[in-house]
């Protein structure tokens, strides 16, 4: 599903109420009731304004309506919370605008926007709990007996979860994308300018990085936490340019600083070099160090660096582990934050857990039936390129009457809130 912005700017402030109103209305309705609607938006207009507005919607495929044995009523559709969500963000002036999407998962579409400043963020909208149409039948009662089972209740745990997680690791000096807001379904954060690692073909230091990222899955472990897909999809590579320093630390503040740069530039061991850091993203599966399979995410964890260190950099470290018996014993120690706890205190309870998880194992298990059906995983990254070129094409969602100059290819959000 792909978030398509061209409505927007169509809706008006009448329209905007009754999409809310079924989002309301659908905390307690699986299909919510056209009465209740109208109960709900309280439109001046009375029941034929909220009718218009309906039509409206579902013309352009916000909501949905379905018919059950017992009544009929209308539905929000993944679009239709894009739009509250987008809607949300735009009148905290967080967003202004959308431009294209730069990555697309299984459980997320990921896309550039930007303020009215023309400072770009990403987006990343959850998309989680999508069943397929062949198991749709199997799934109905689930659906509709368990608020648990529903992909609104589950894209919106997966943001929340993700946001608290991004907080807390940032507050810790970790080196994660800053999370700016979090709306429904969806989380705001910087943009990272560096690919993931999957990009990288060779780096200078590879027992450098892979020293790094090792370290990295160490101090979250000392923070109480596993990251749990600690994959090179999730890592991204900055690099970061290093300045020389002097070799004489008291230079003669009456020496030449020509004479200086001259020096460094002839000295091979003082010109600037770079430095890689890597930047980890992706938060809705991360695990307590207490979590009663710890030990198997640790490992997979570790595993998953050791094997595209040594496919792709051609390096393995001499070093065996880190070991999680090992990692356990550092937990909370030298009294550091224990972030696992922190976020359960943040109101992610463990029912929402619970939940969250048992809906990311269905979703896993559901991808690896699909990749197995189709083609090996050696192929995601040609798959990933022809996205990016569909994306390159319709990239141009106009869908406001003014267009942002600064920052390319972003369009402005019509924000239509009847104020
Ligand atoms: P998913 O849960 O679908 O794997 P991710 O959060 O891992 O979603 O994001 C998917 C891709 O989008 C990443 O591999 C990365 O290329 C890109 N991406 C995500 N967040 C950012 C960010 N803050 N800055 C730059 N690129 C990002
Ligand atoms: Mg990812």
């Amino acid at each position: 599903m792909k978030l398509d912005t061209r409505a927007m700017r169509y809706l008006t402030a009448e329209d905007w109420r009754v999409l809310t109103a079924v989002e309301m209305g659908s905390k307690n309705h699986e299909l919510v009731p056209t009465t209740l609607i109208e109960k709900i938006a309280r439109l001046k207009g009375g029941a034929s304004g909220v009718h218009k507005s309906i039509s409206n919607l579902a013309k352009v495929g916000l909501i949905a309506r379905m018919k059950e044995a017992k009544y009929d009523g209308y539905r929000l559709s993944y679009g239709g919370l894009d739009y509250l969500a987008l809607h949300t963000h735009a009148s905290r002036k967080n967003v202004y605008s959308v431009g294209s999407r730069i990555g697309v998962g299984k459980e997320s579409d990921i896309m550039i926007v930007a303020d009215d400043k023309g400072t770009q963020k990403v987006l990343k909208i959850h998309r989680l709990g999508r069943i397929s149409f062949r198991t749709v039948k199997t799934n109905r009662d689930y659906l509709k007996n368990r608020q648990s089972g529903s992909w609104m209740y589950l894209s919106r745990l997966a943001a929340i979860k993700e946001y608290a997680f991004m907080q807390a690791l940032r507050e810790e000096g970790f080196p994660v994308p800053e999370p700016i807001a979090q709306s429904r379904h969806t989380i705001l954060m910087t943009l990272i300018d560096a690919p993931p690692m999957r990009q990288i073909s060779s780096v200078p230091d590879p027992a450098a990085l892979y020293a790094e990222l090792i370290s990295l899955i160490l101090r979250l472990a000392k923070h109480g936490l596993i990251h749990g897909d600690f994959n090179e999809f999730n890592i991204l590579i900055r690099e970061d340019k290093i300045e020389p320093e002097t070799e004489n630390d008291d230079t003669d503040p009456d020496t030449d600083p020509n004479t200086n740069e001259q020096q460094q530039e002839d000295d091979d061991s003082t010109t600037p070099s770079t430095t890689l850091t890597p930047i980890l993203i992706d938060f809705p599966q991360m695990v307590s160090m207490d979590h009663q399979n710890a030990e198997m995410y640790f490992d997979r964890d570790v595993e998953c660096v050791k094997r595209f260190f040594s496919r792709r950099f051609h390096f393995t470290s001499t070093e065996p582990g880190p070991f999680f018996k090992d990692a356990k014993k550092t937990v909370g120690r030298d009294g550091v934050r224990r972030l696992d706890a922190v976020v359960e205190a943040s109101g992610f309870t463990k029912k929402m857990a619970k939940d969250l998880e048992a809906a990311l194992r269905e979703q896993q298990a559901n991808a690896k039936n699909e990749a197995s059906d189709s083609d090996d995983a050696e192929d995601e990254s040609e798959e990933e390129e022809e996205d990016e070129d569909e994306d390159a094409d319709e990239g141009h969602q106009v869908i406001g009457d003014q267009i942002v100059t600064a920052g390319e290819g972003l369009e402005k959000l019509a924000i239509n809130d009847g104020t």
